[in-house]
């Protein structure tokens, strides 16, 4: 995807996250989408620096790096969420556009991909865009909603309720 693309993906799914944390719709759930907005759209647009420095879609498209900013937050204490870009970025080139990424660079030059994607400049790409973000939403409500009750309910059976 391109620029538009990856800053329309984080920004609605920015927007989605904000509510599934704070639900109510008010002042608090604003600021939480604020908070979430601004590094995830920068995390959403760092993998294509890989145009300018490197192999597009391999230096900056993999694993290693994704797991860098998941790990950066614990070791210096900022850079919170932009993870999330990052990886939004991942699913949206895997899943919304025909080319594949380097999962496993530099180990592996392979690109992965799903066959459902449109091409950069298809004028399907914005809405892929949204299917693609919807489906992110629905499987992080899954995760916030039904894995704490999952749980609970196997805690529950194994200490014998
Ligand atoms: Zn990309």
């Amino acid at each position: 995807m391109n620029k538009k693309g990856h800053v329309l993906n984080a920004v609605l799914l920015s927007i989605g996250l904000g509510y599934l944390l704070e639900p109510a719709g008010d002042l608090e759930t604003f600021e939480t989408i604020v908070a979430i907005t601004v590094p995830v759209t920068l995390g959403a647009l760092f993998p294509d620096v890989d145009t300018a420095f490197g192999k597009h879609r391999k230096t900056l498209h993999n694993l290693p790096v994704l797991a860098l900013f998941i790990v950066f937050p614990y070791v210096f204490g900022n850079l919170e969420y932009v993870w999330i870009g990052v990886l939004t970025h991942y699913v949206l080139d895997v899943a919304g556009s025909k080319r594949g990424i380097a999962l496993f660079y530099p180990l592996w030059k392979k690109e992965y991909g799903l066959p459902i994607g449109v091409t950069v400049s298809s004028k399907y790409a914005d809405a892929v865009t949204v299917v693609v973000t919807g489906l992110e939403l629905v499987l992080v409500a899954l995760i916030v909603y039904e894995v704490p009750q999952w749980g609970f309910e196997m805690g529950q059976q194994m200490v014998g309720f």
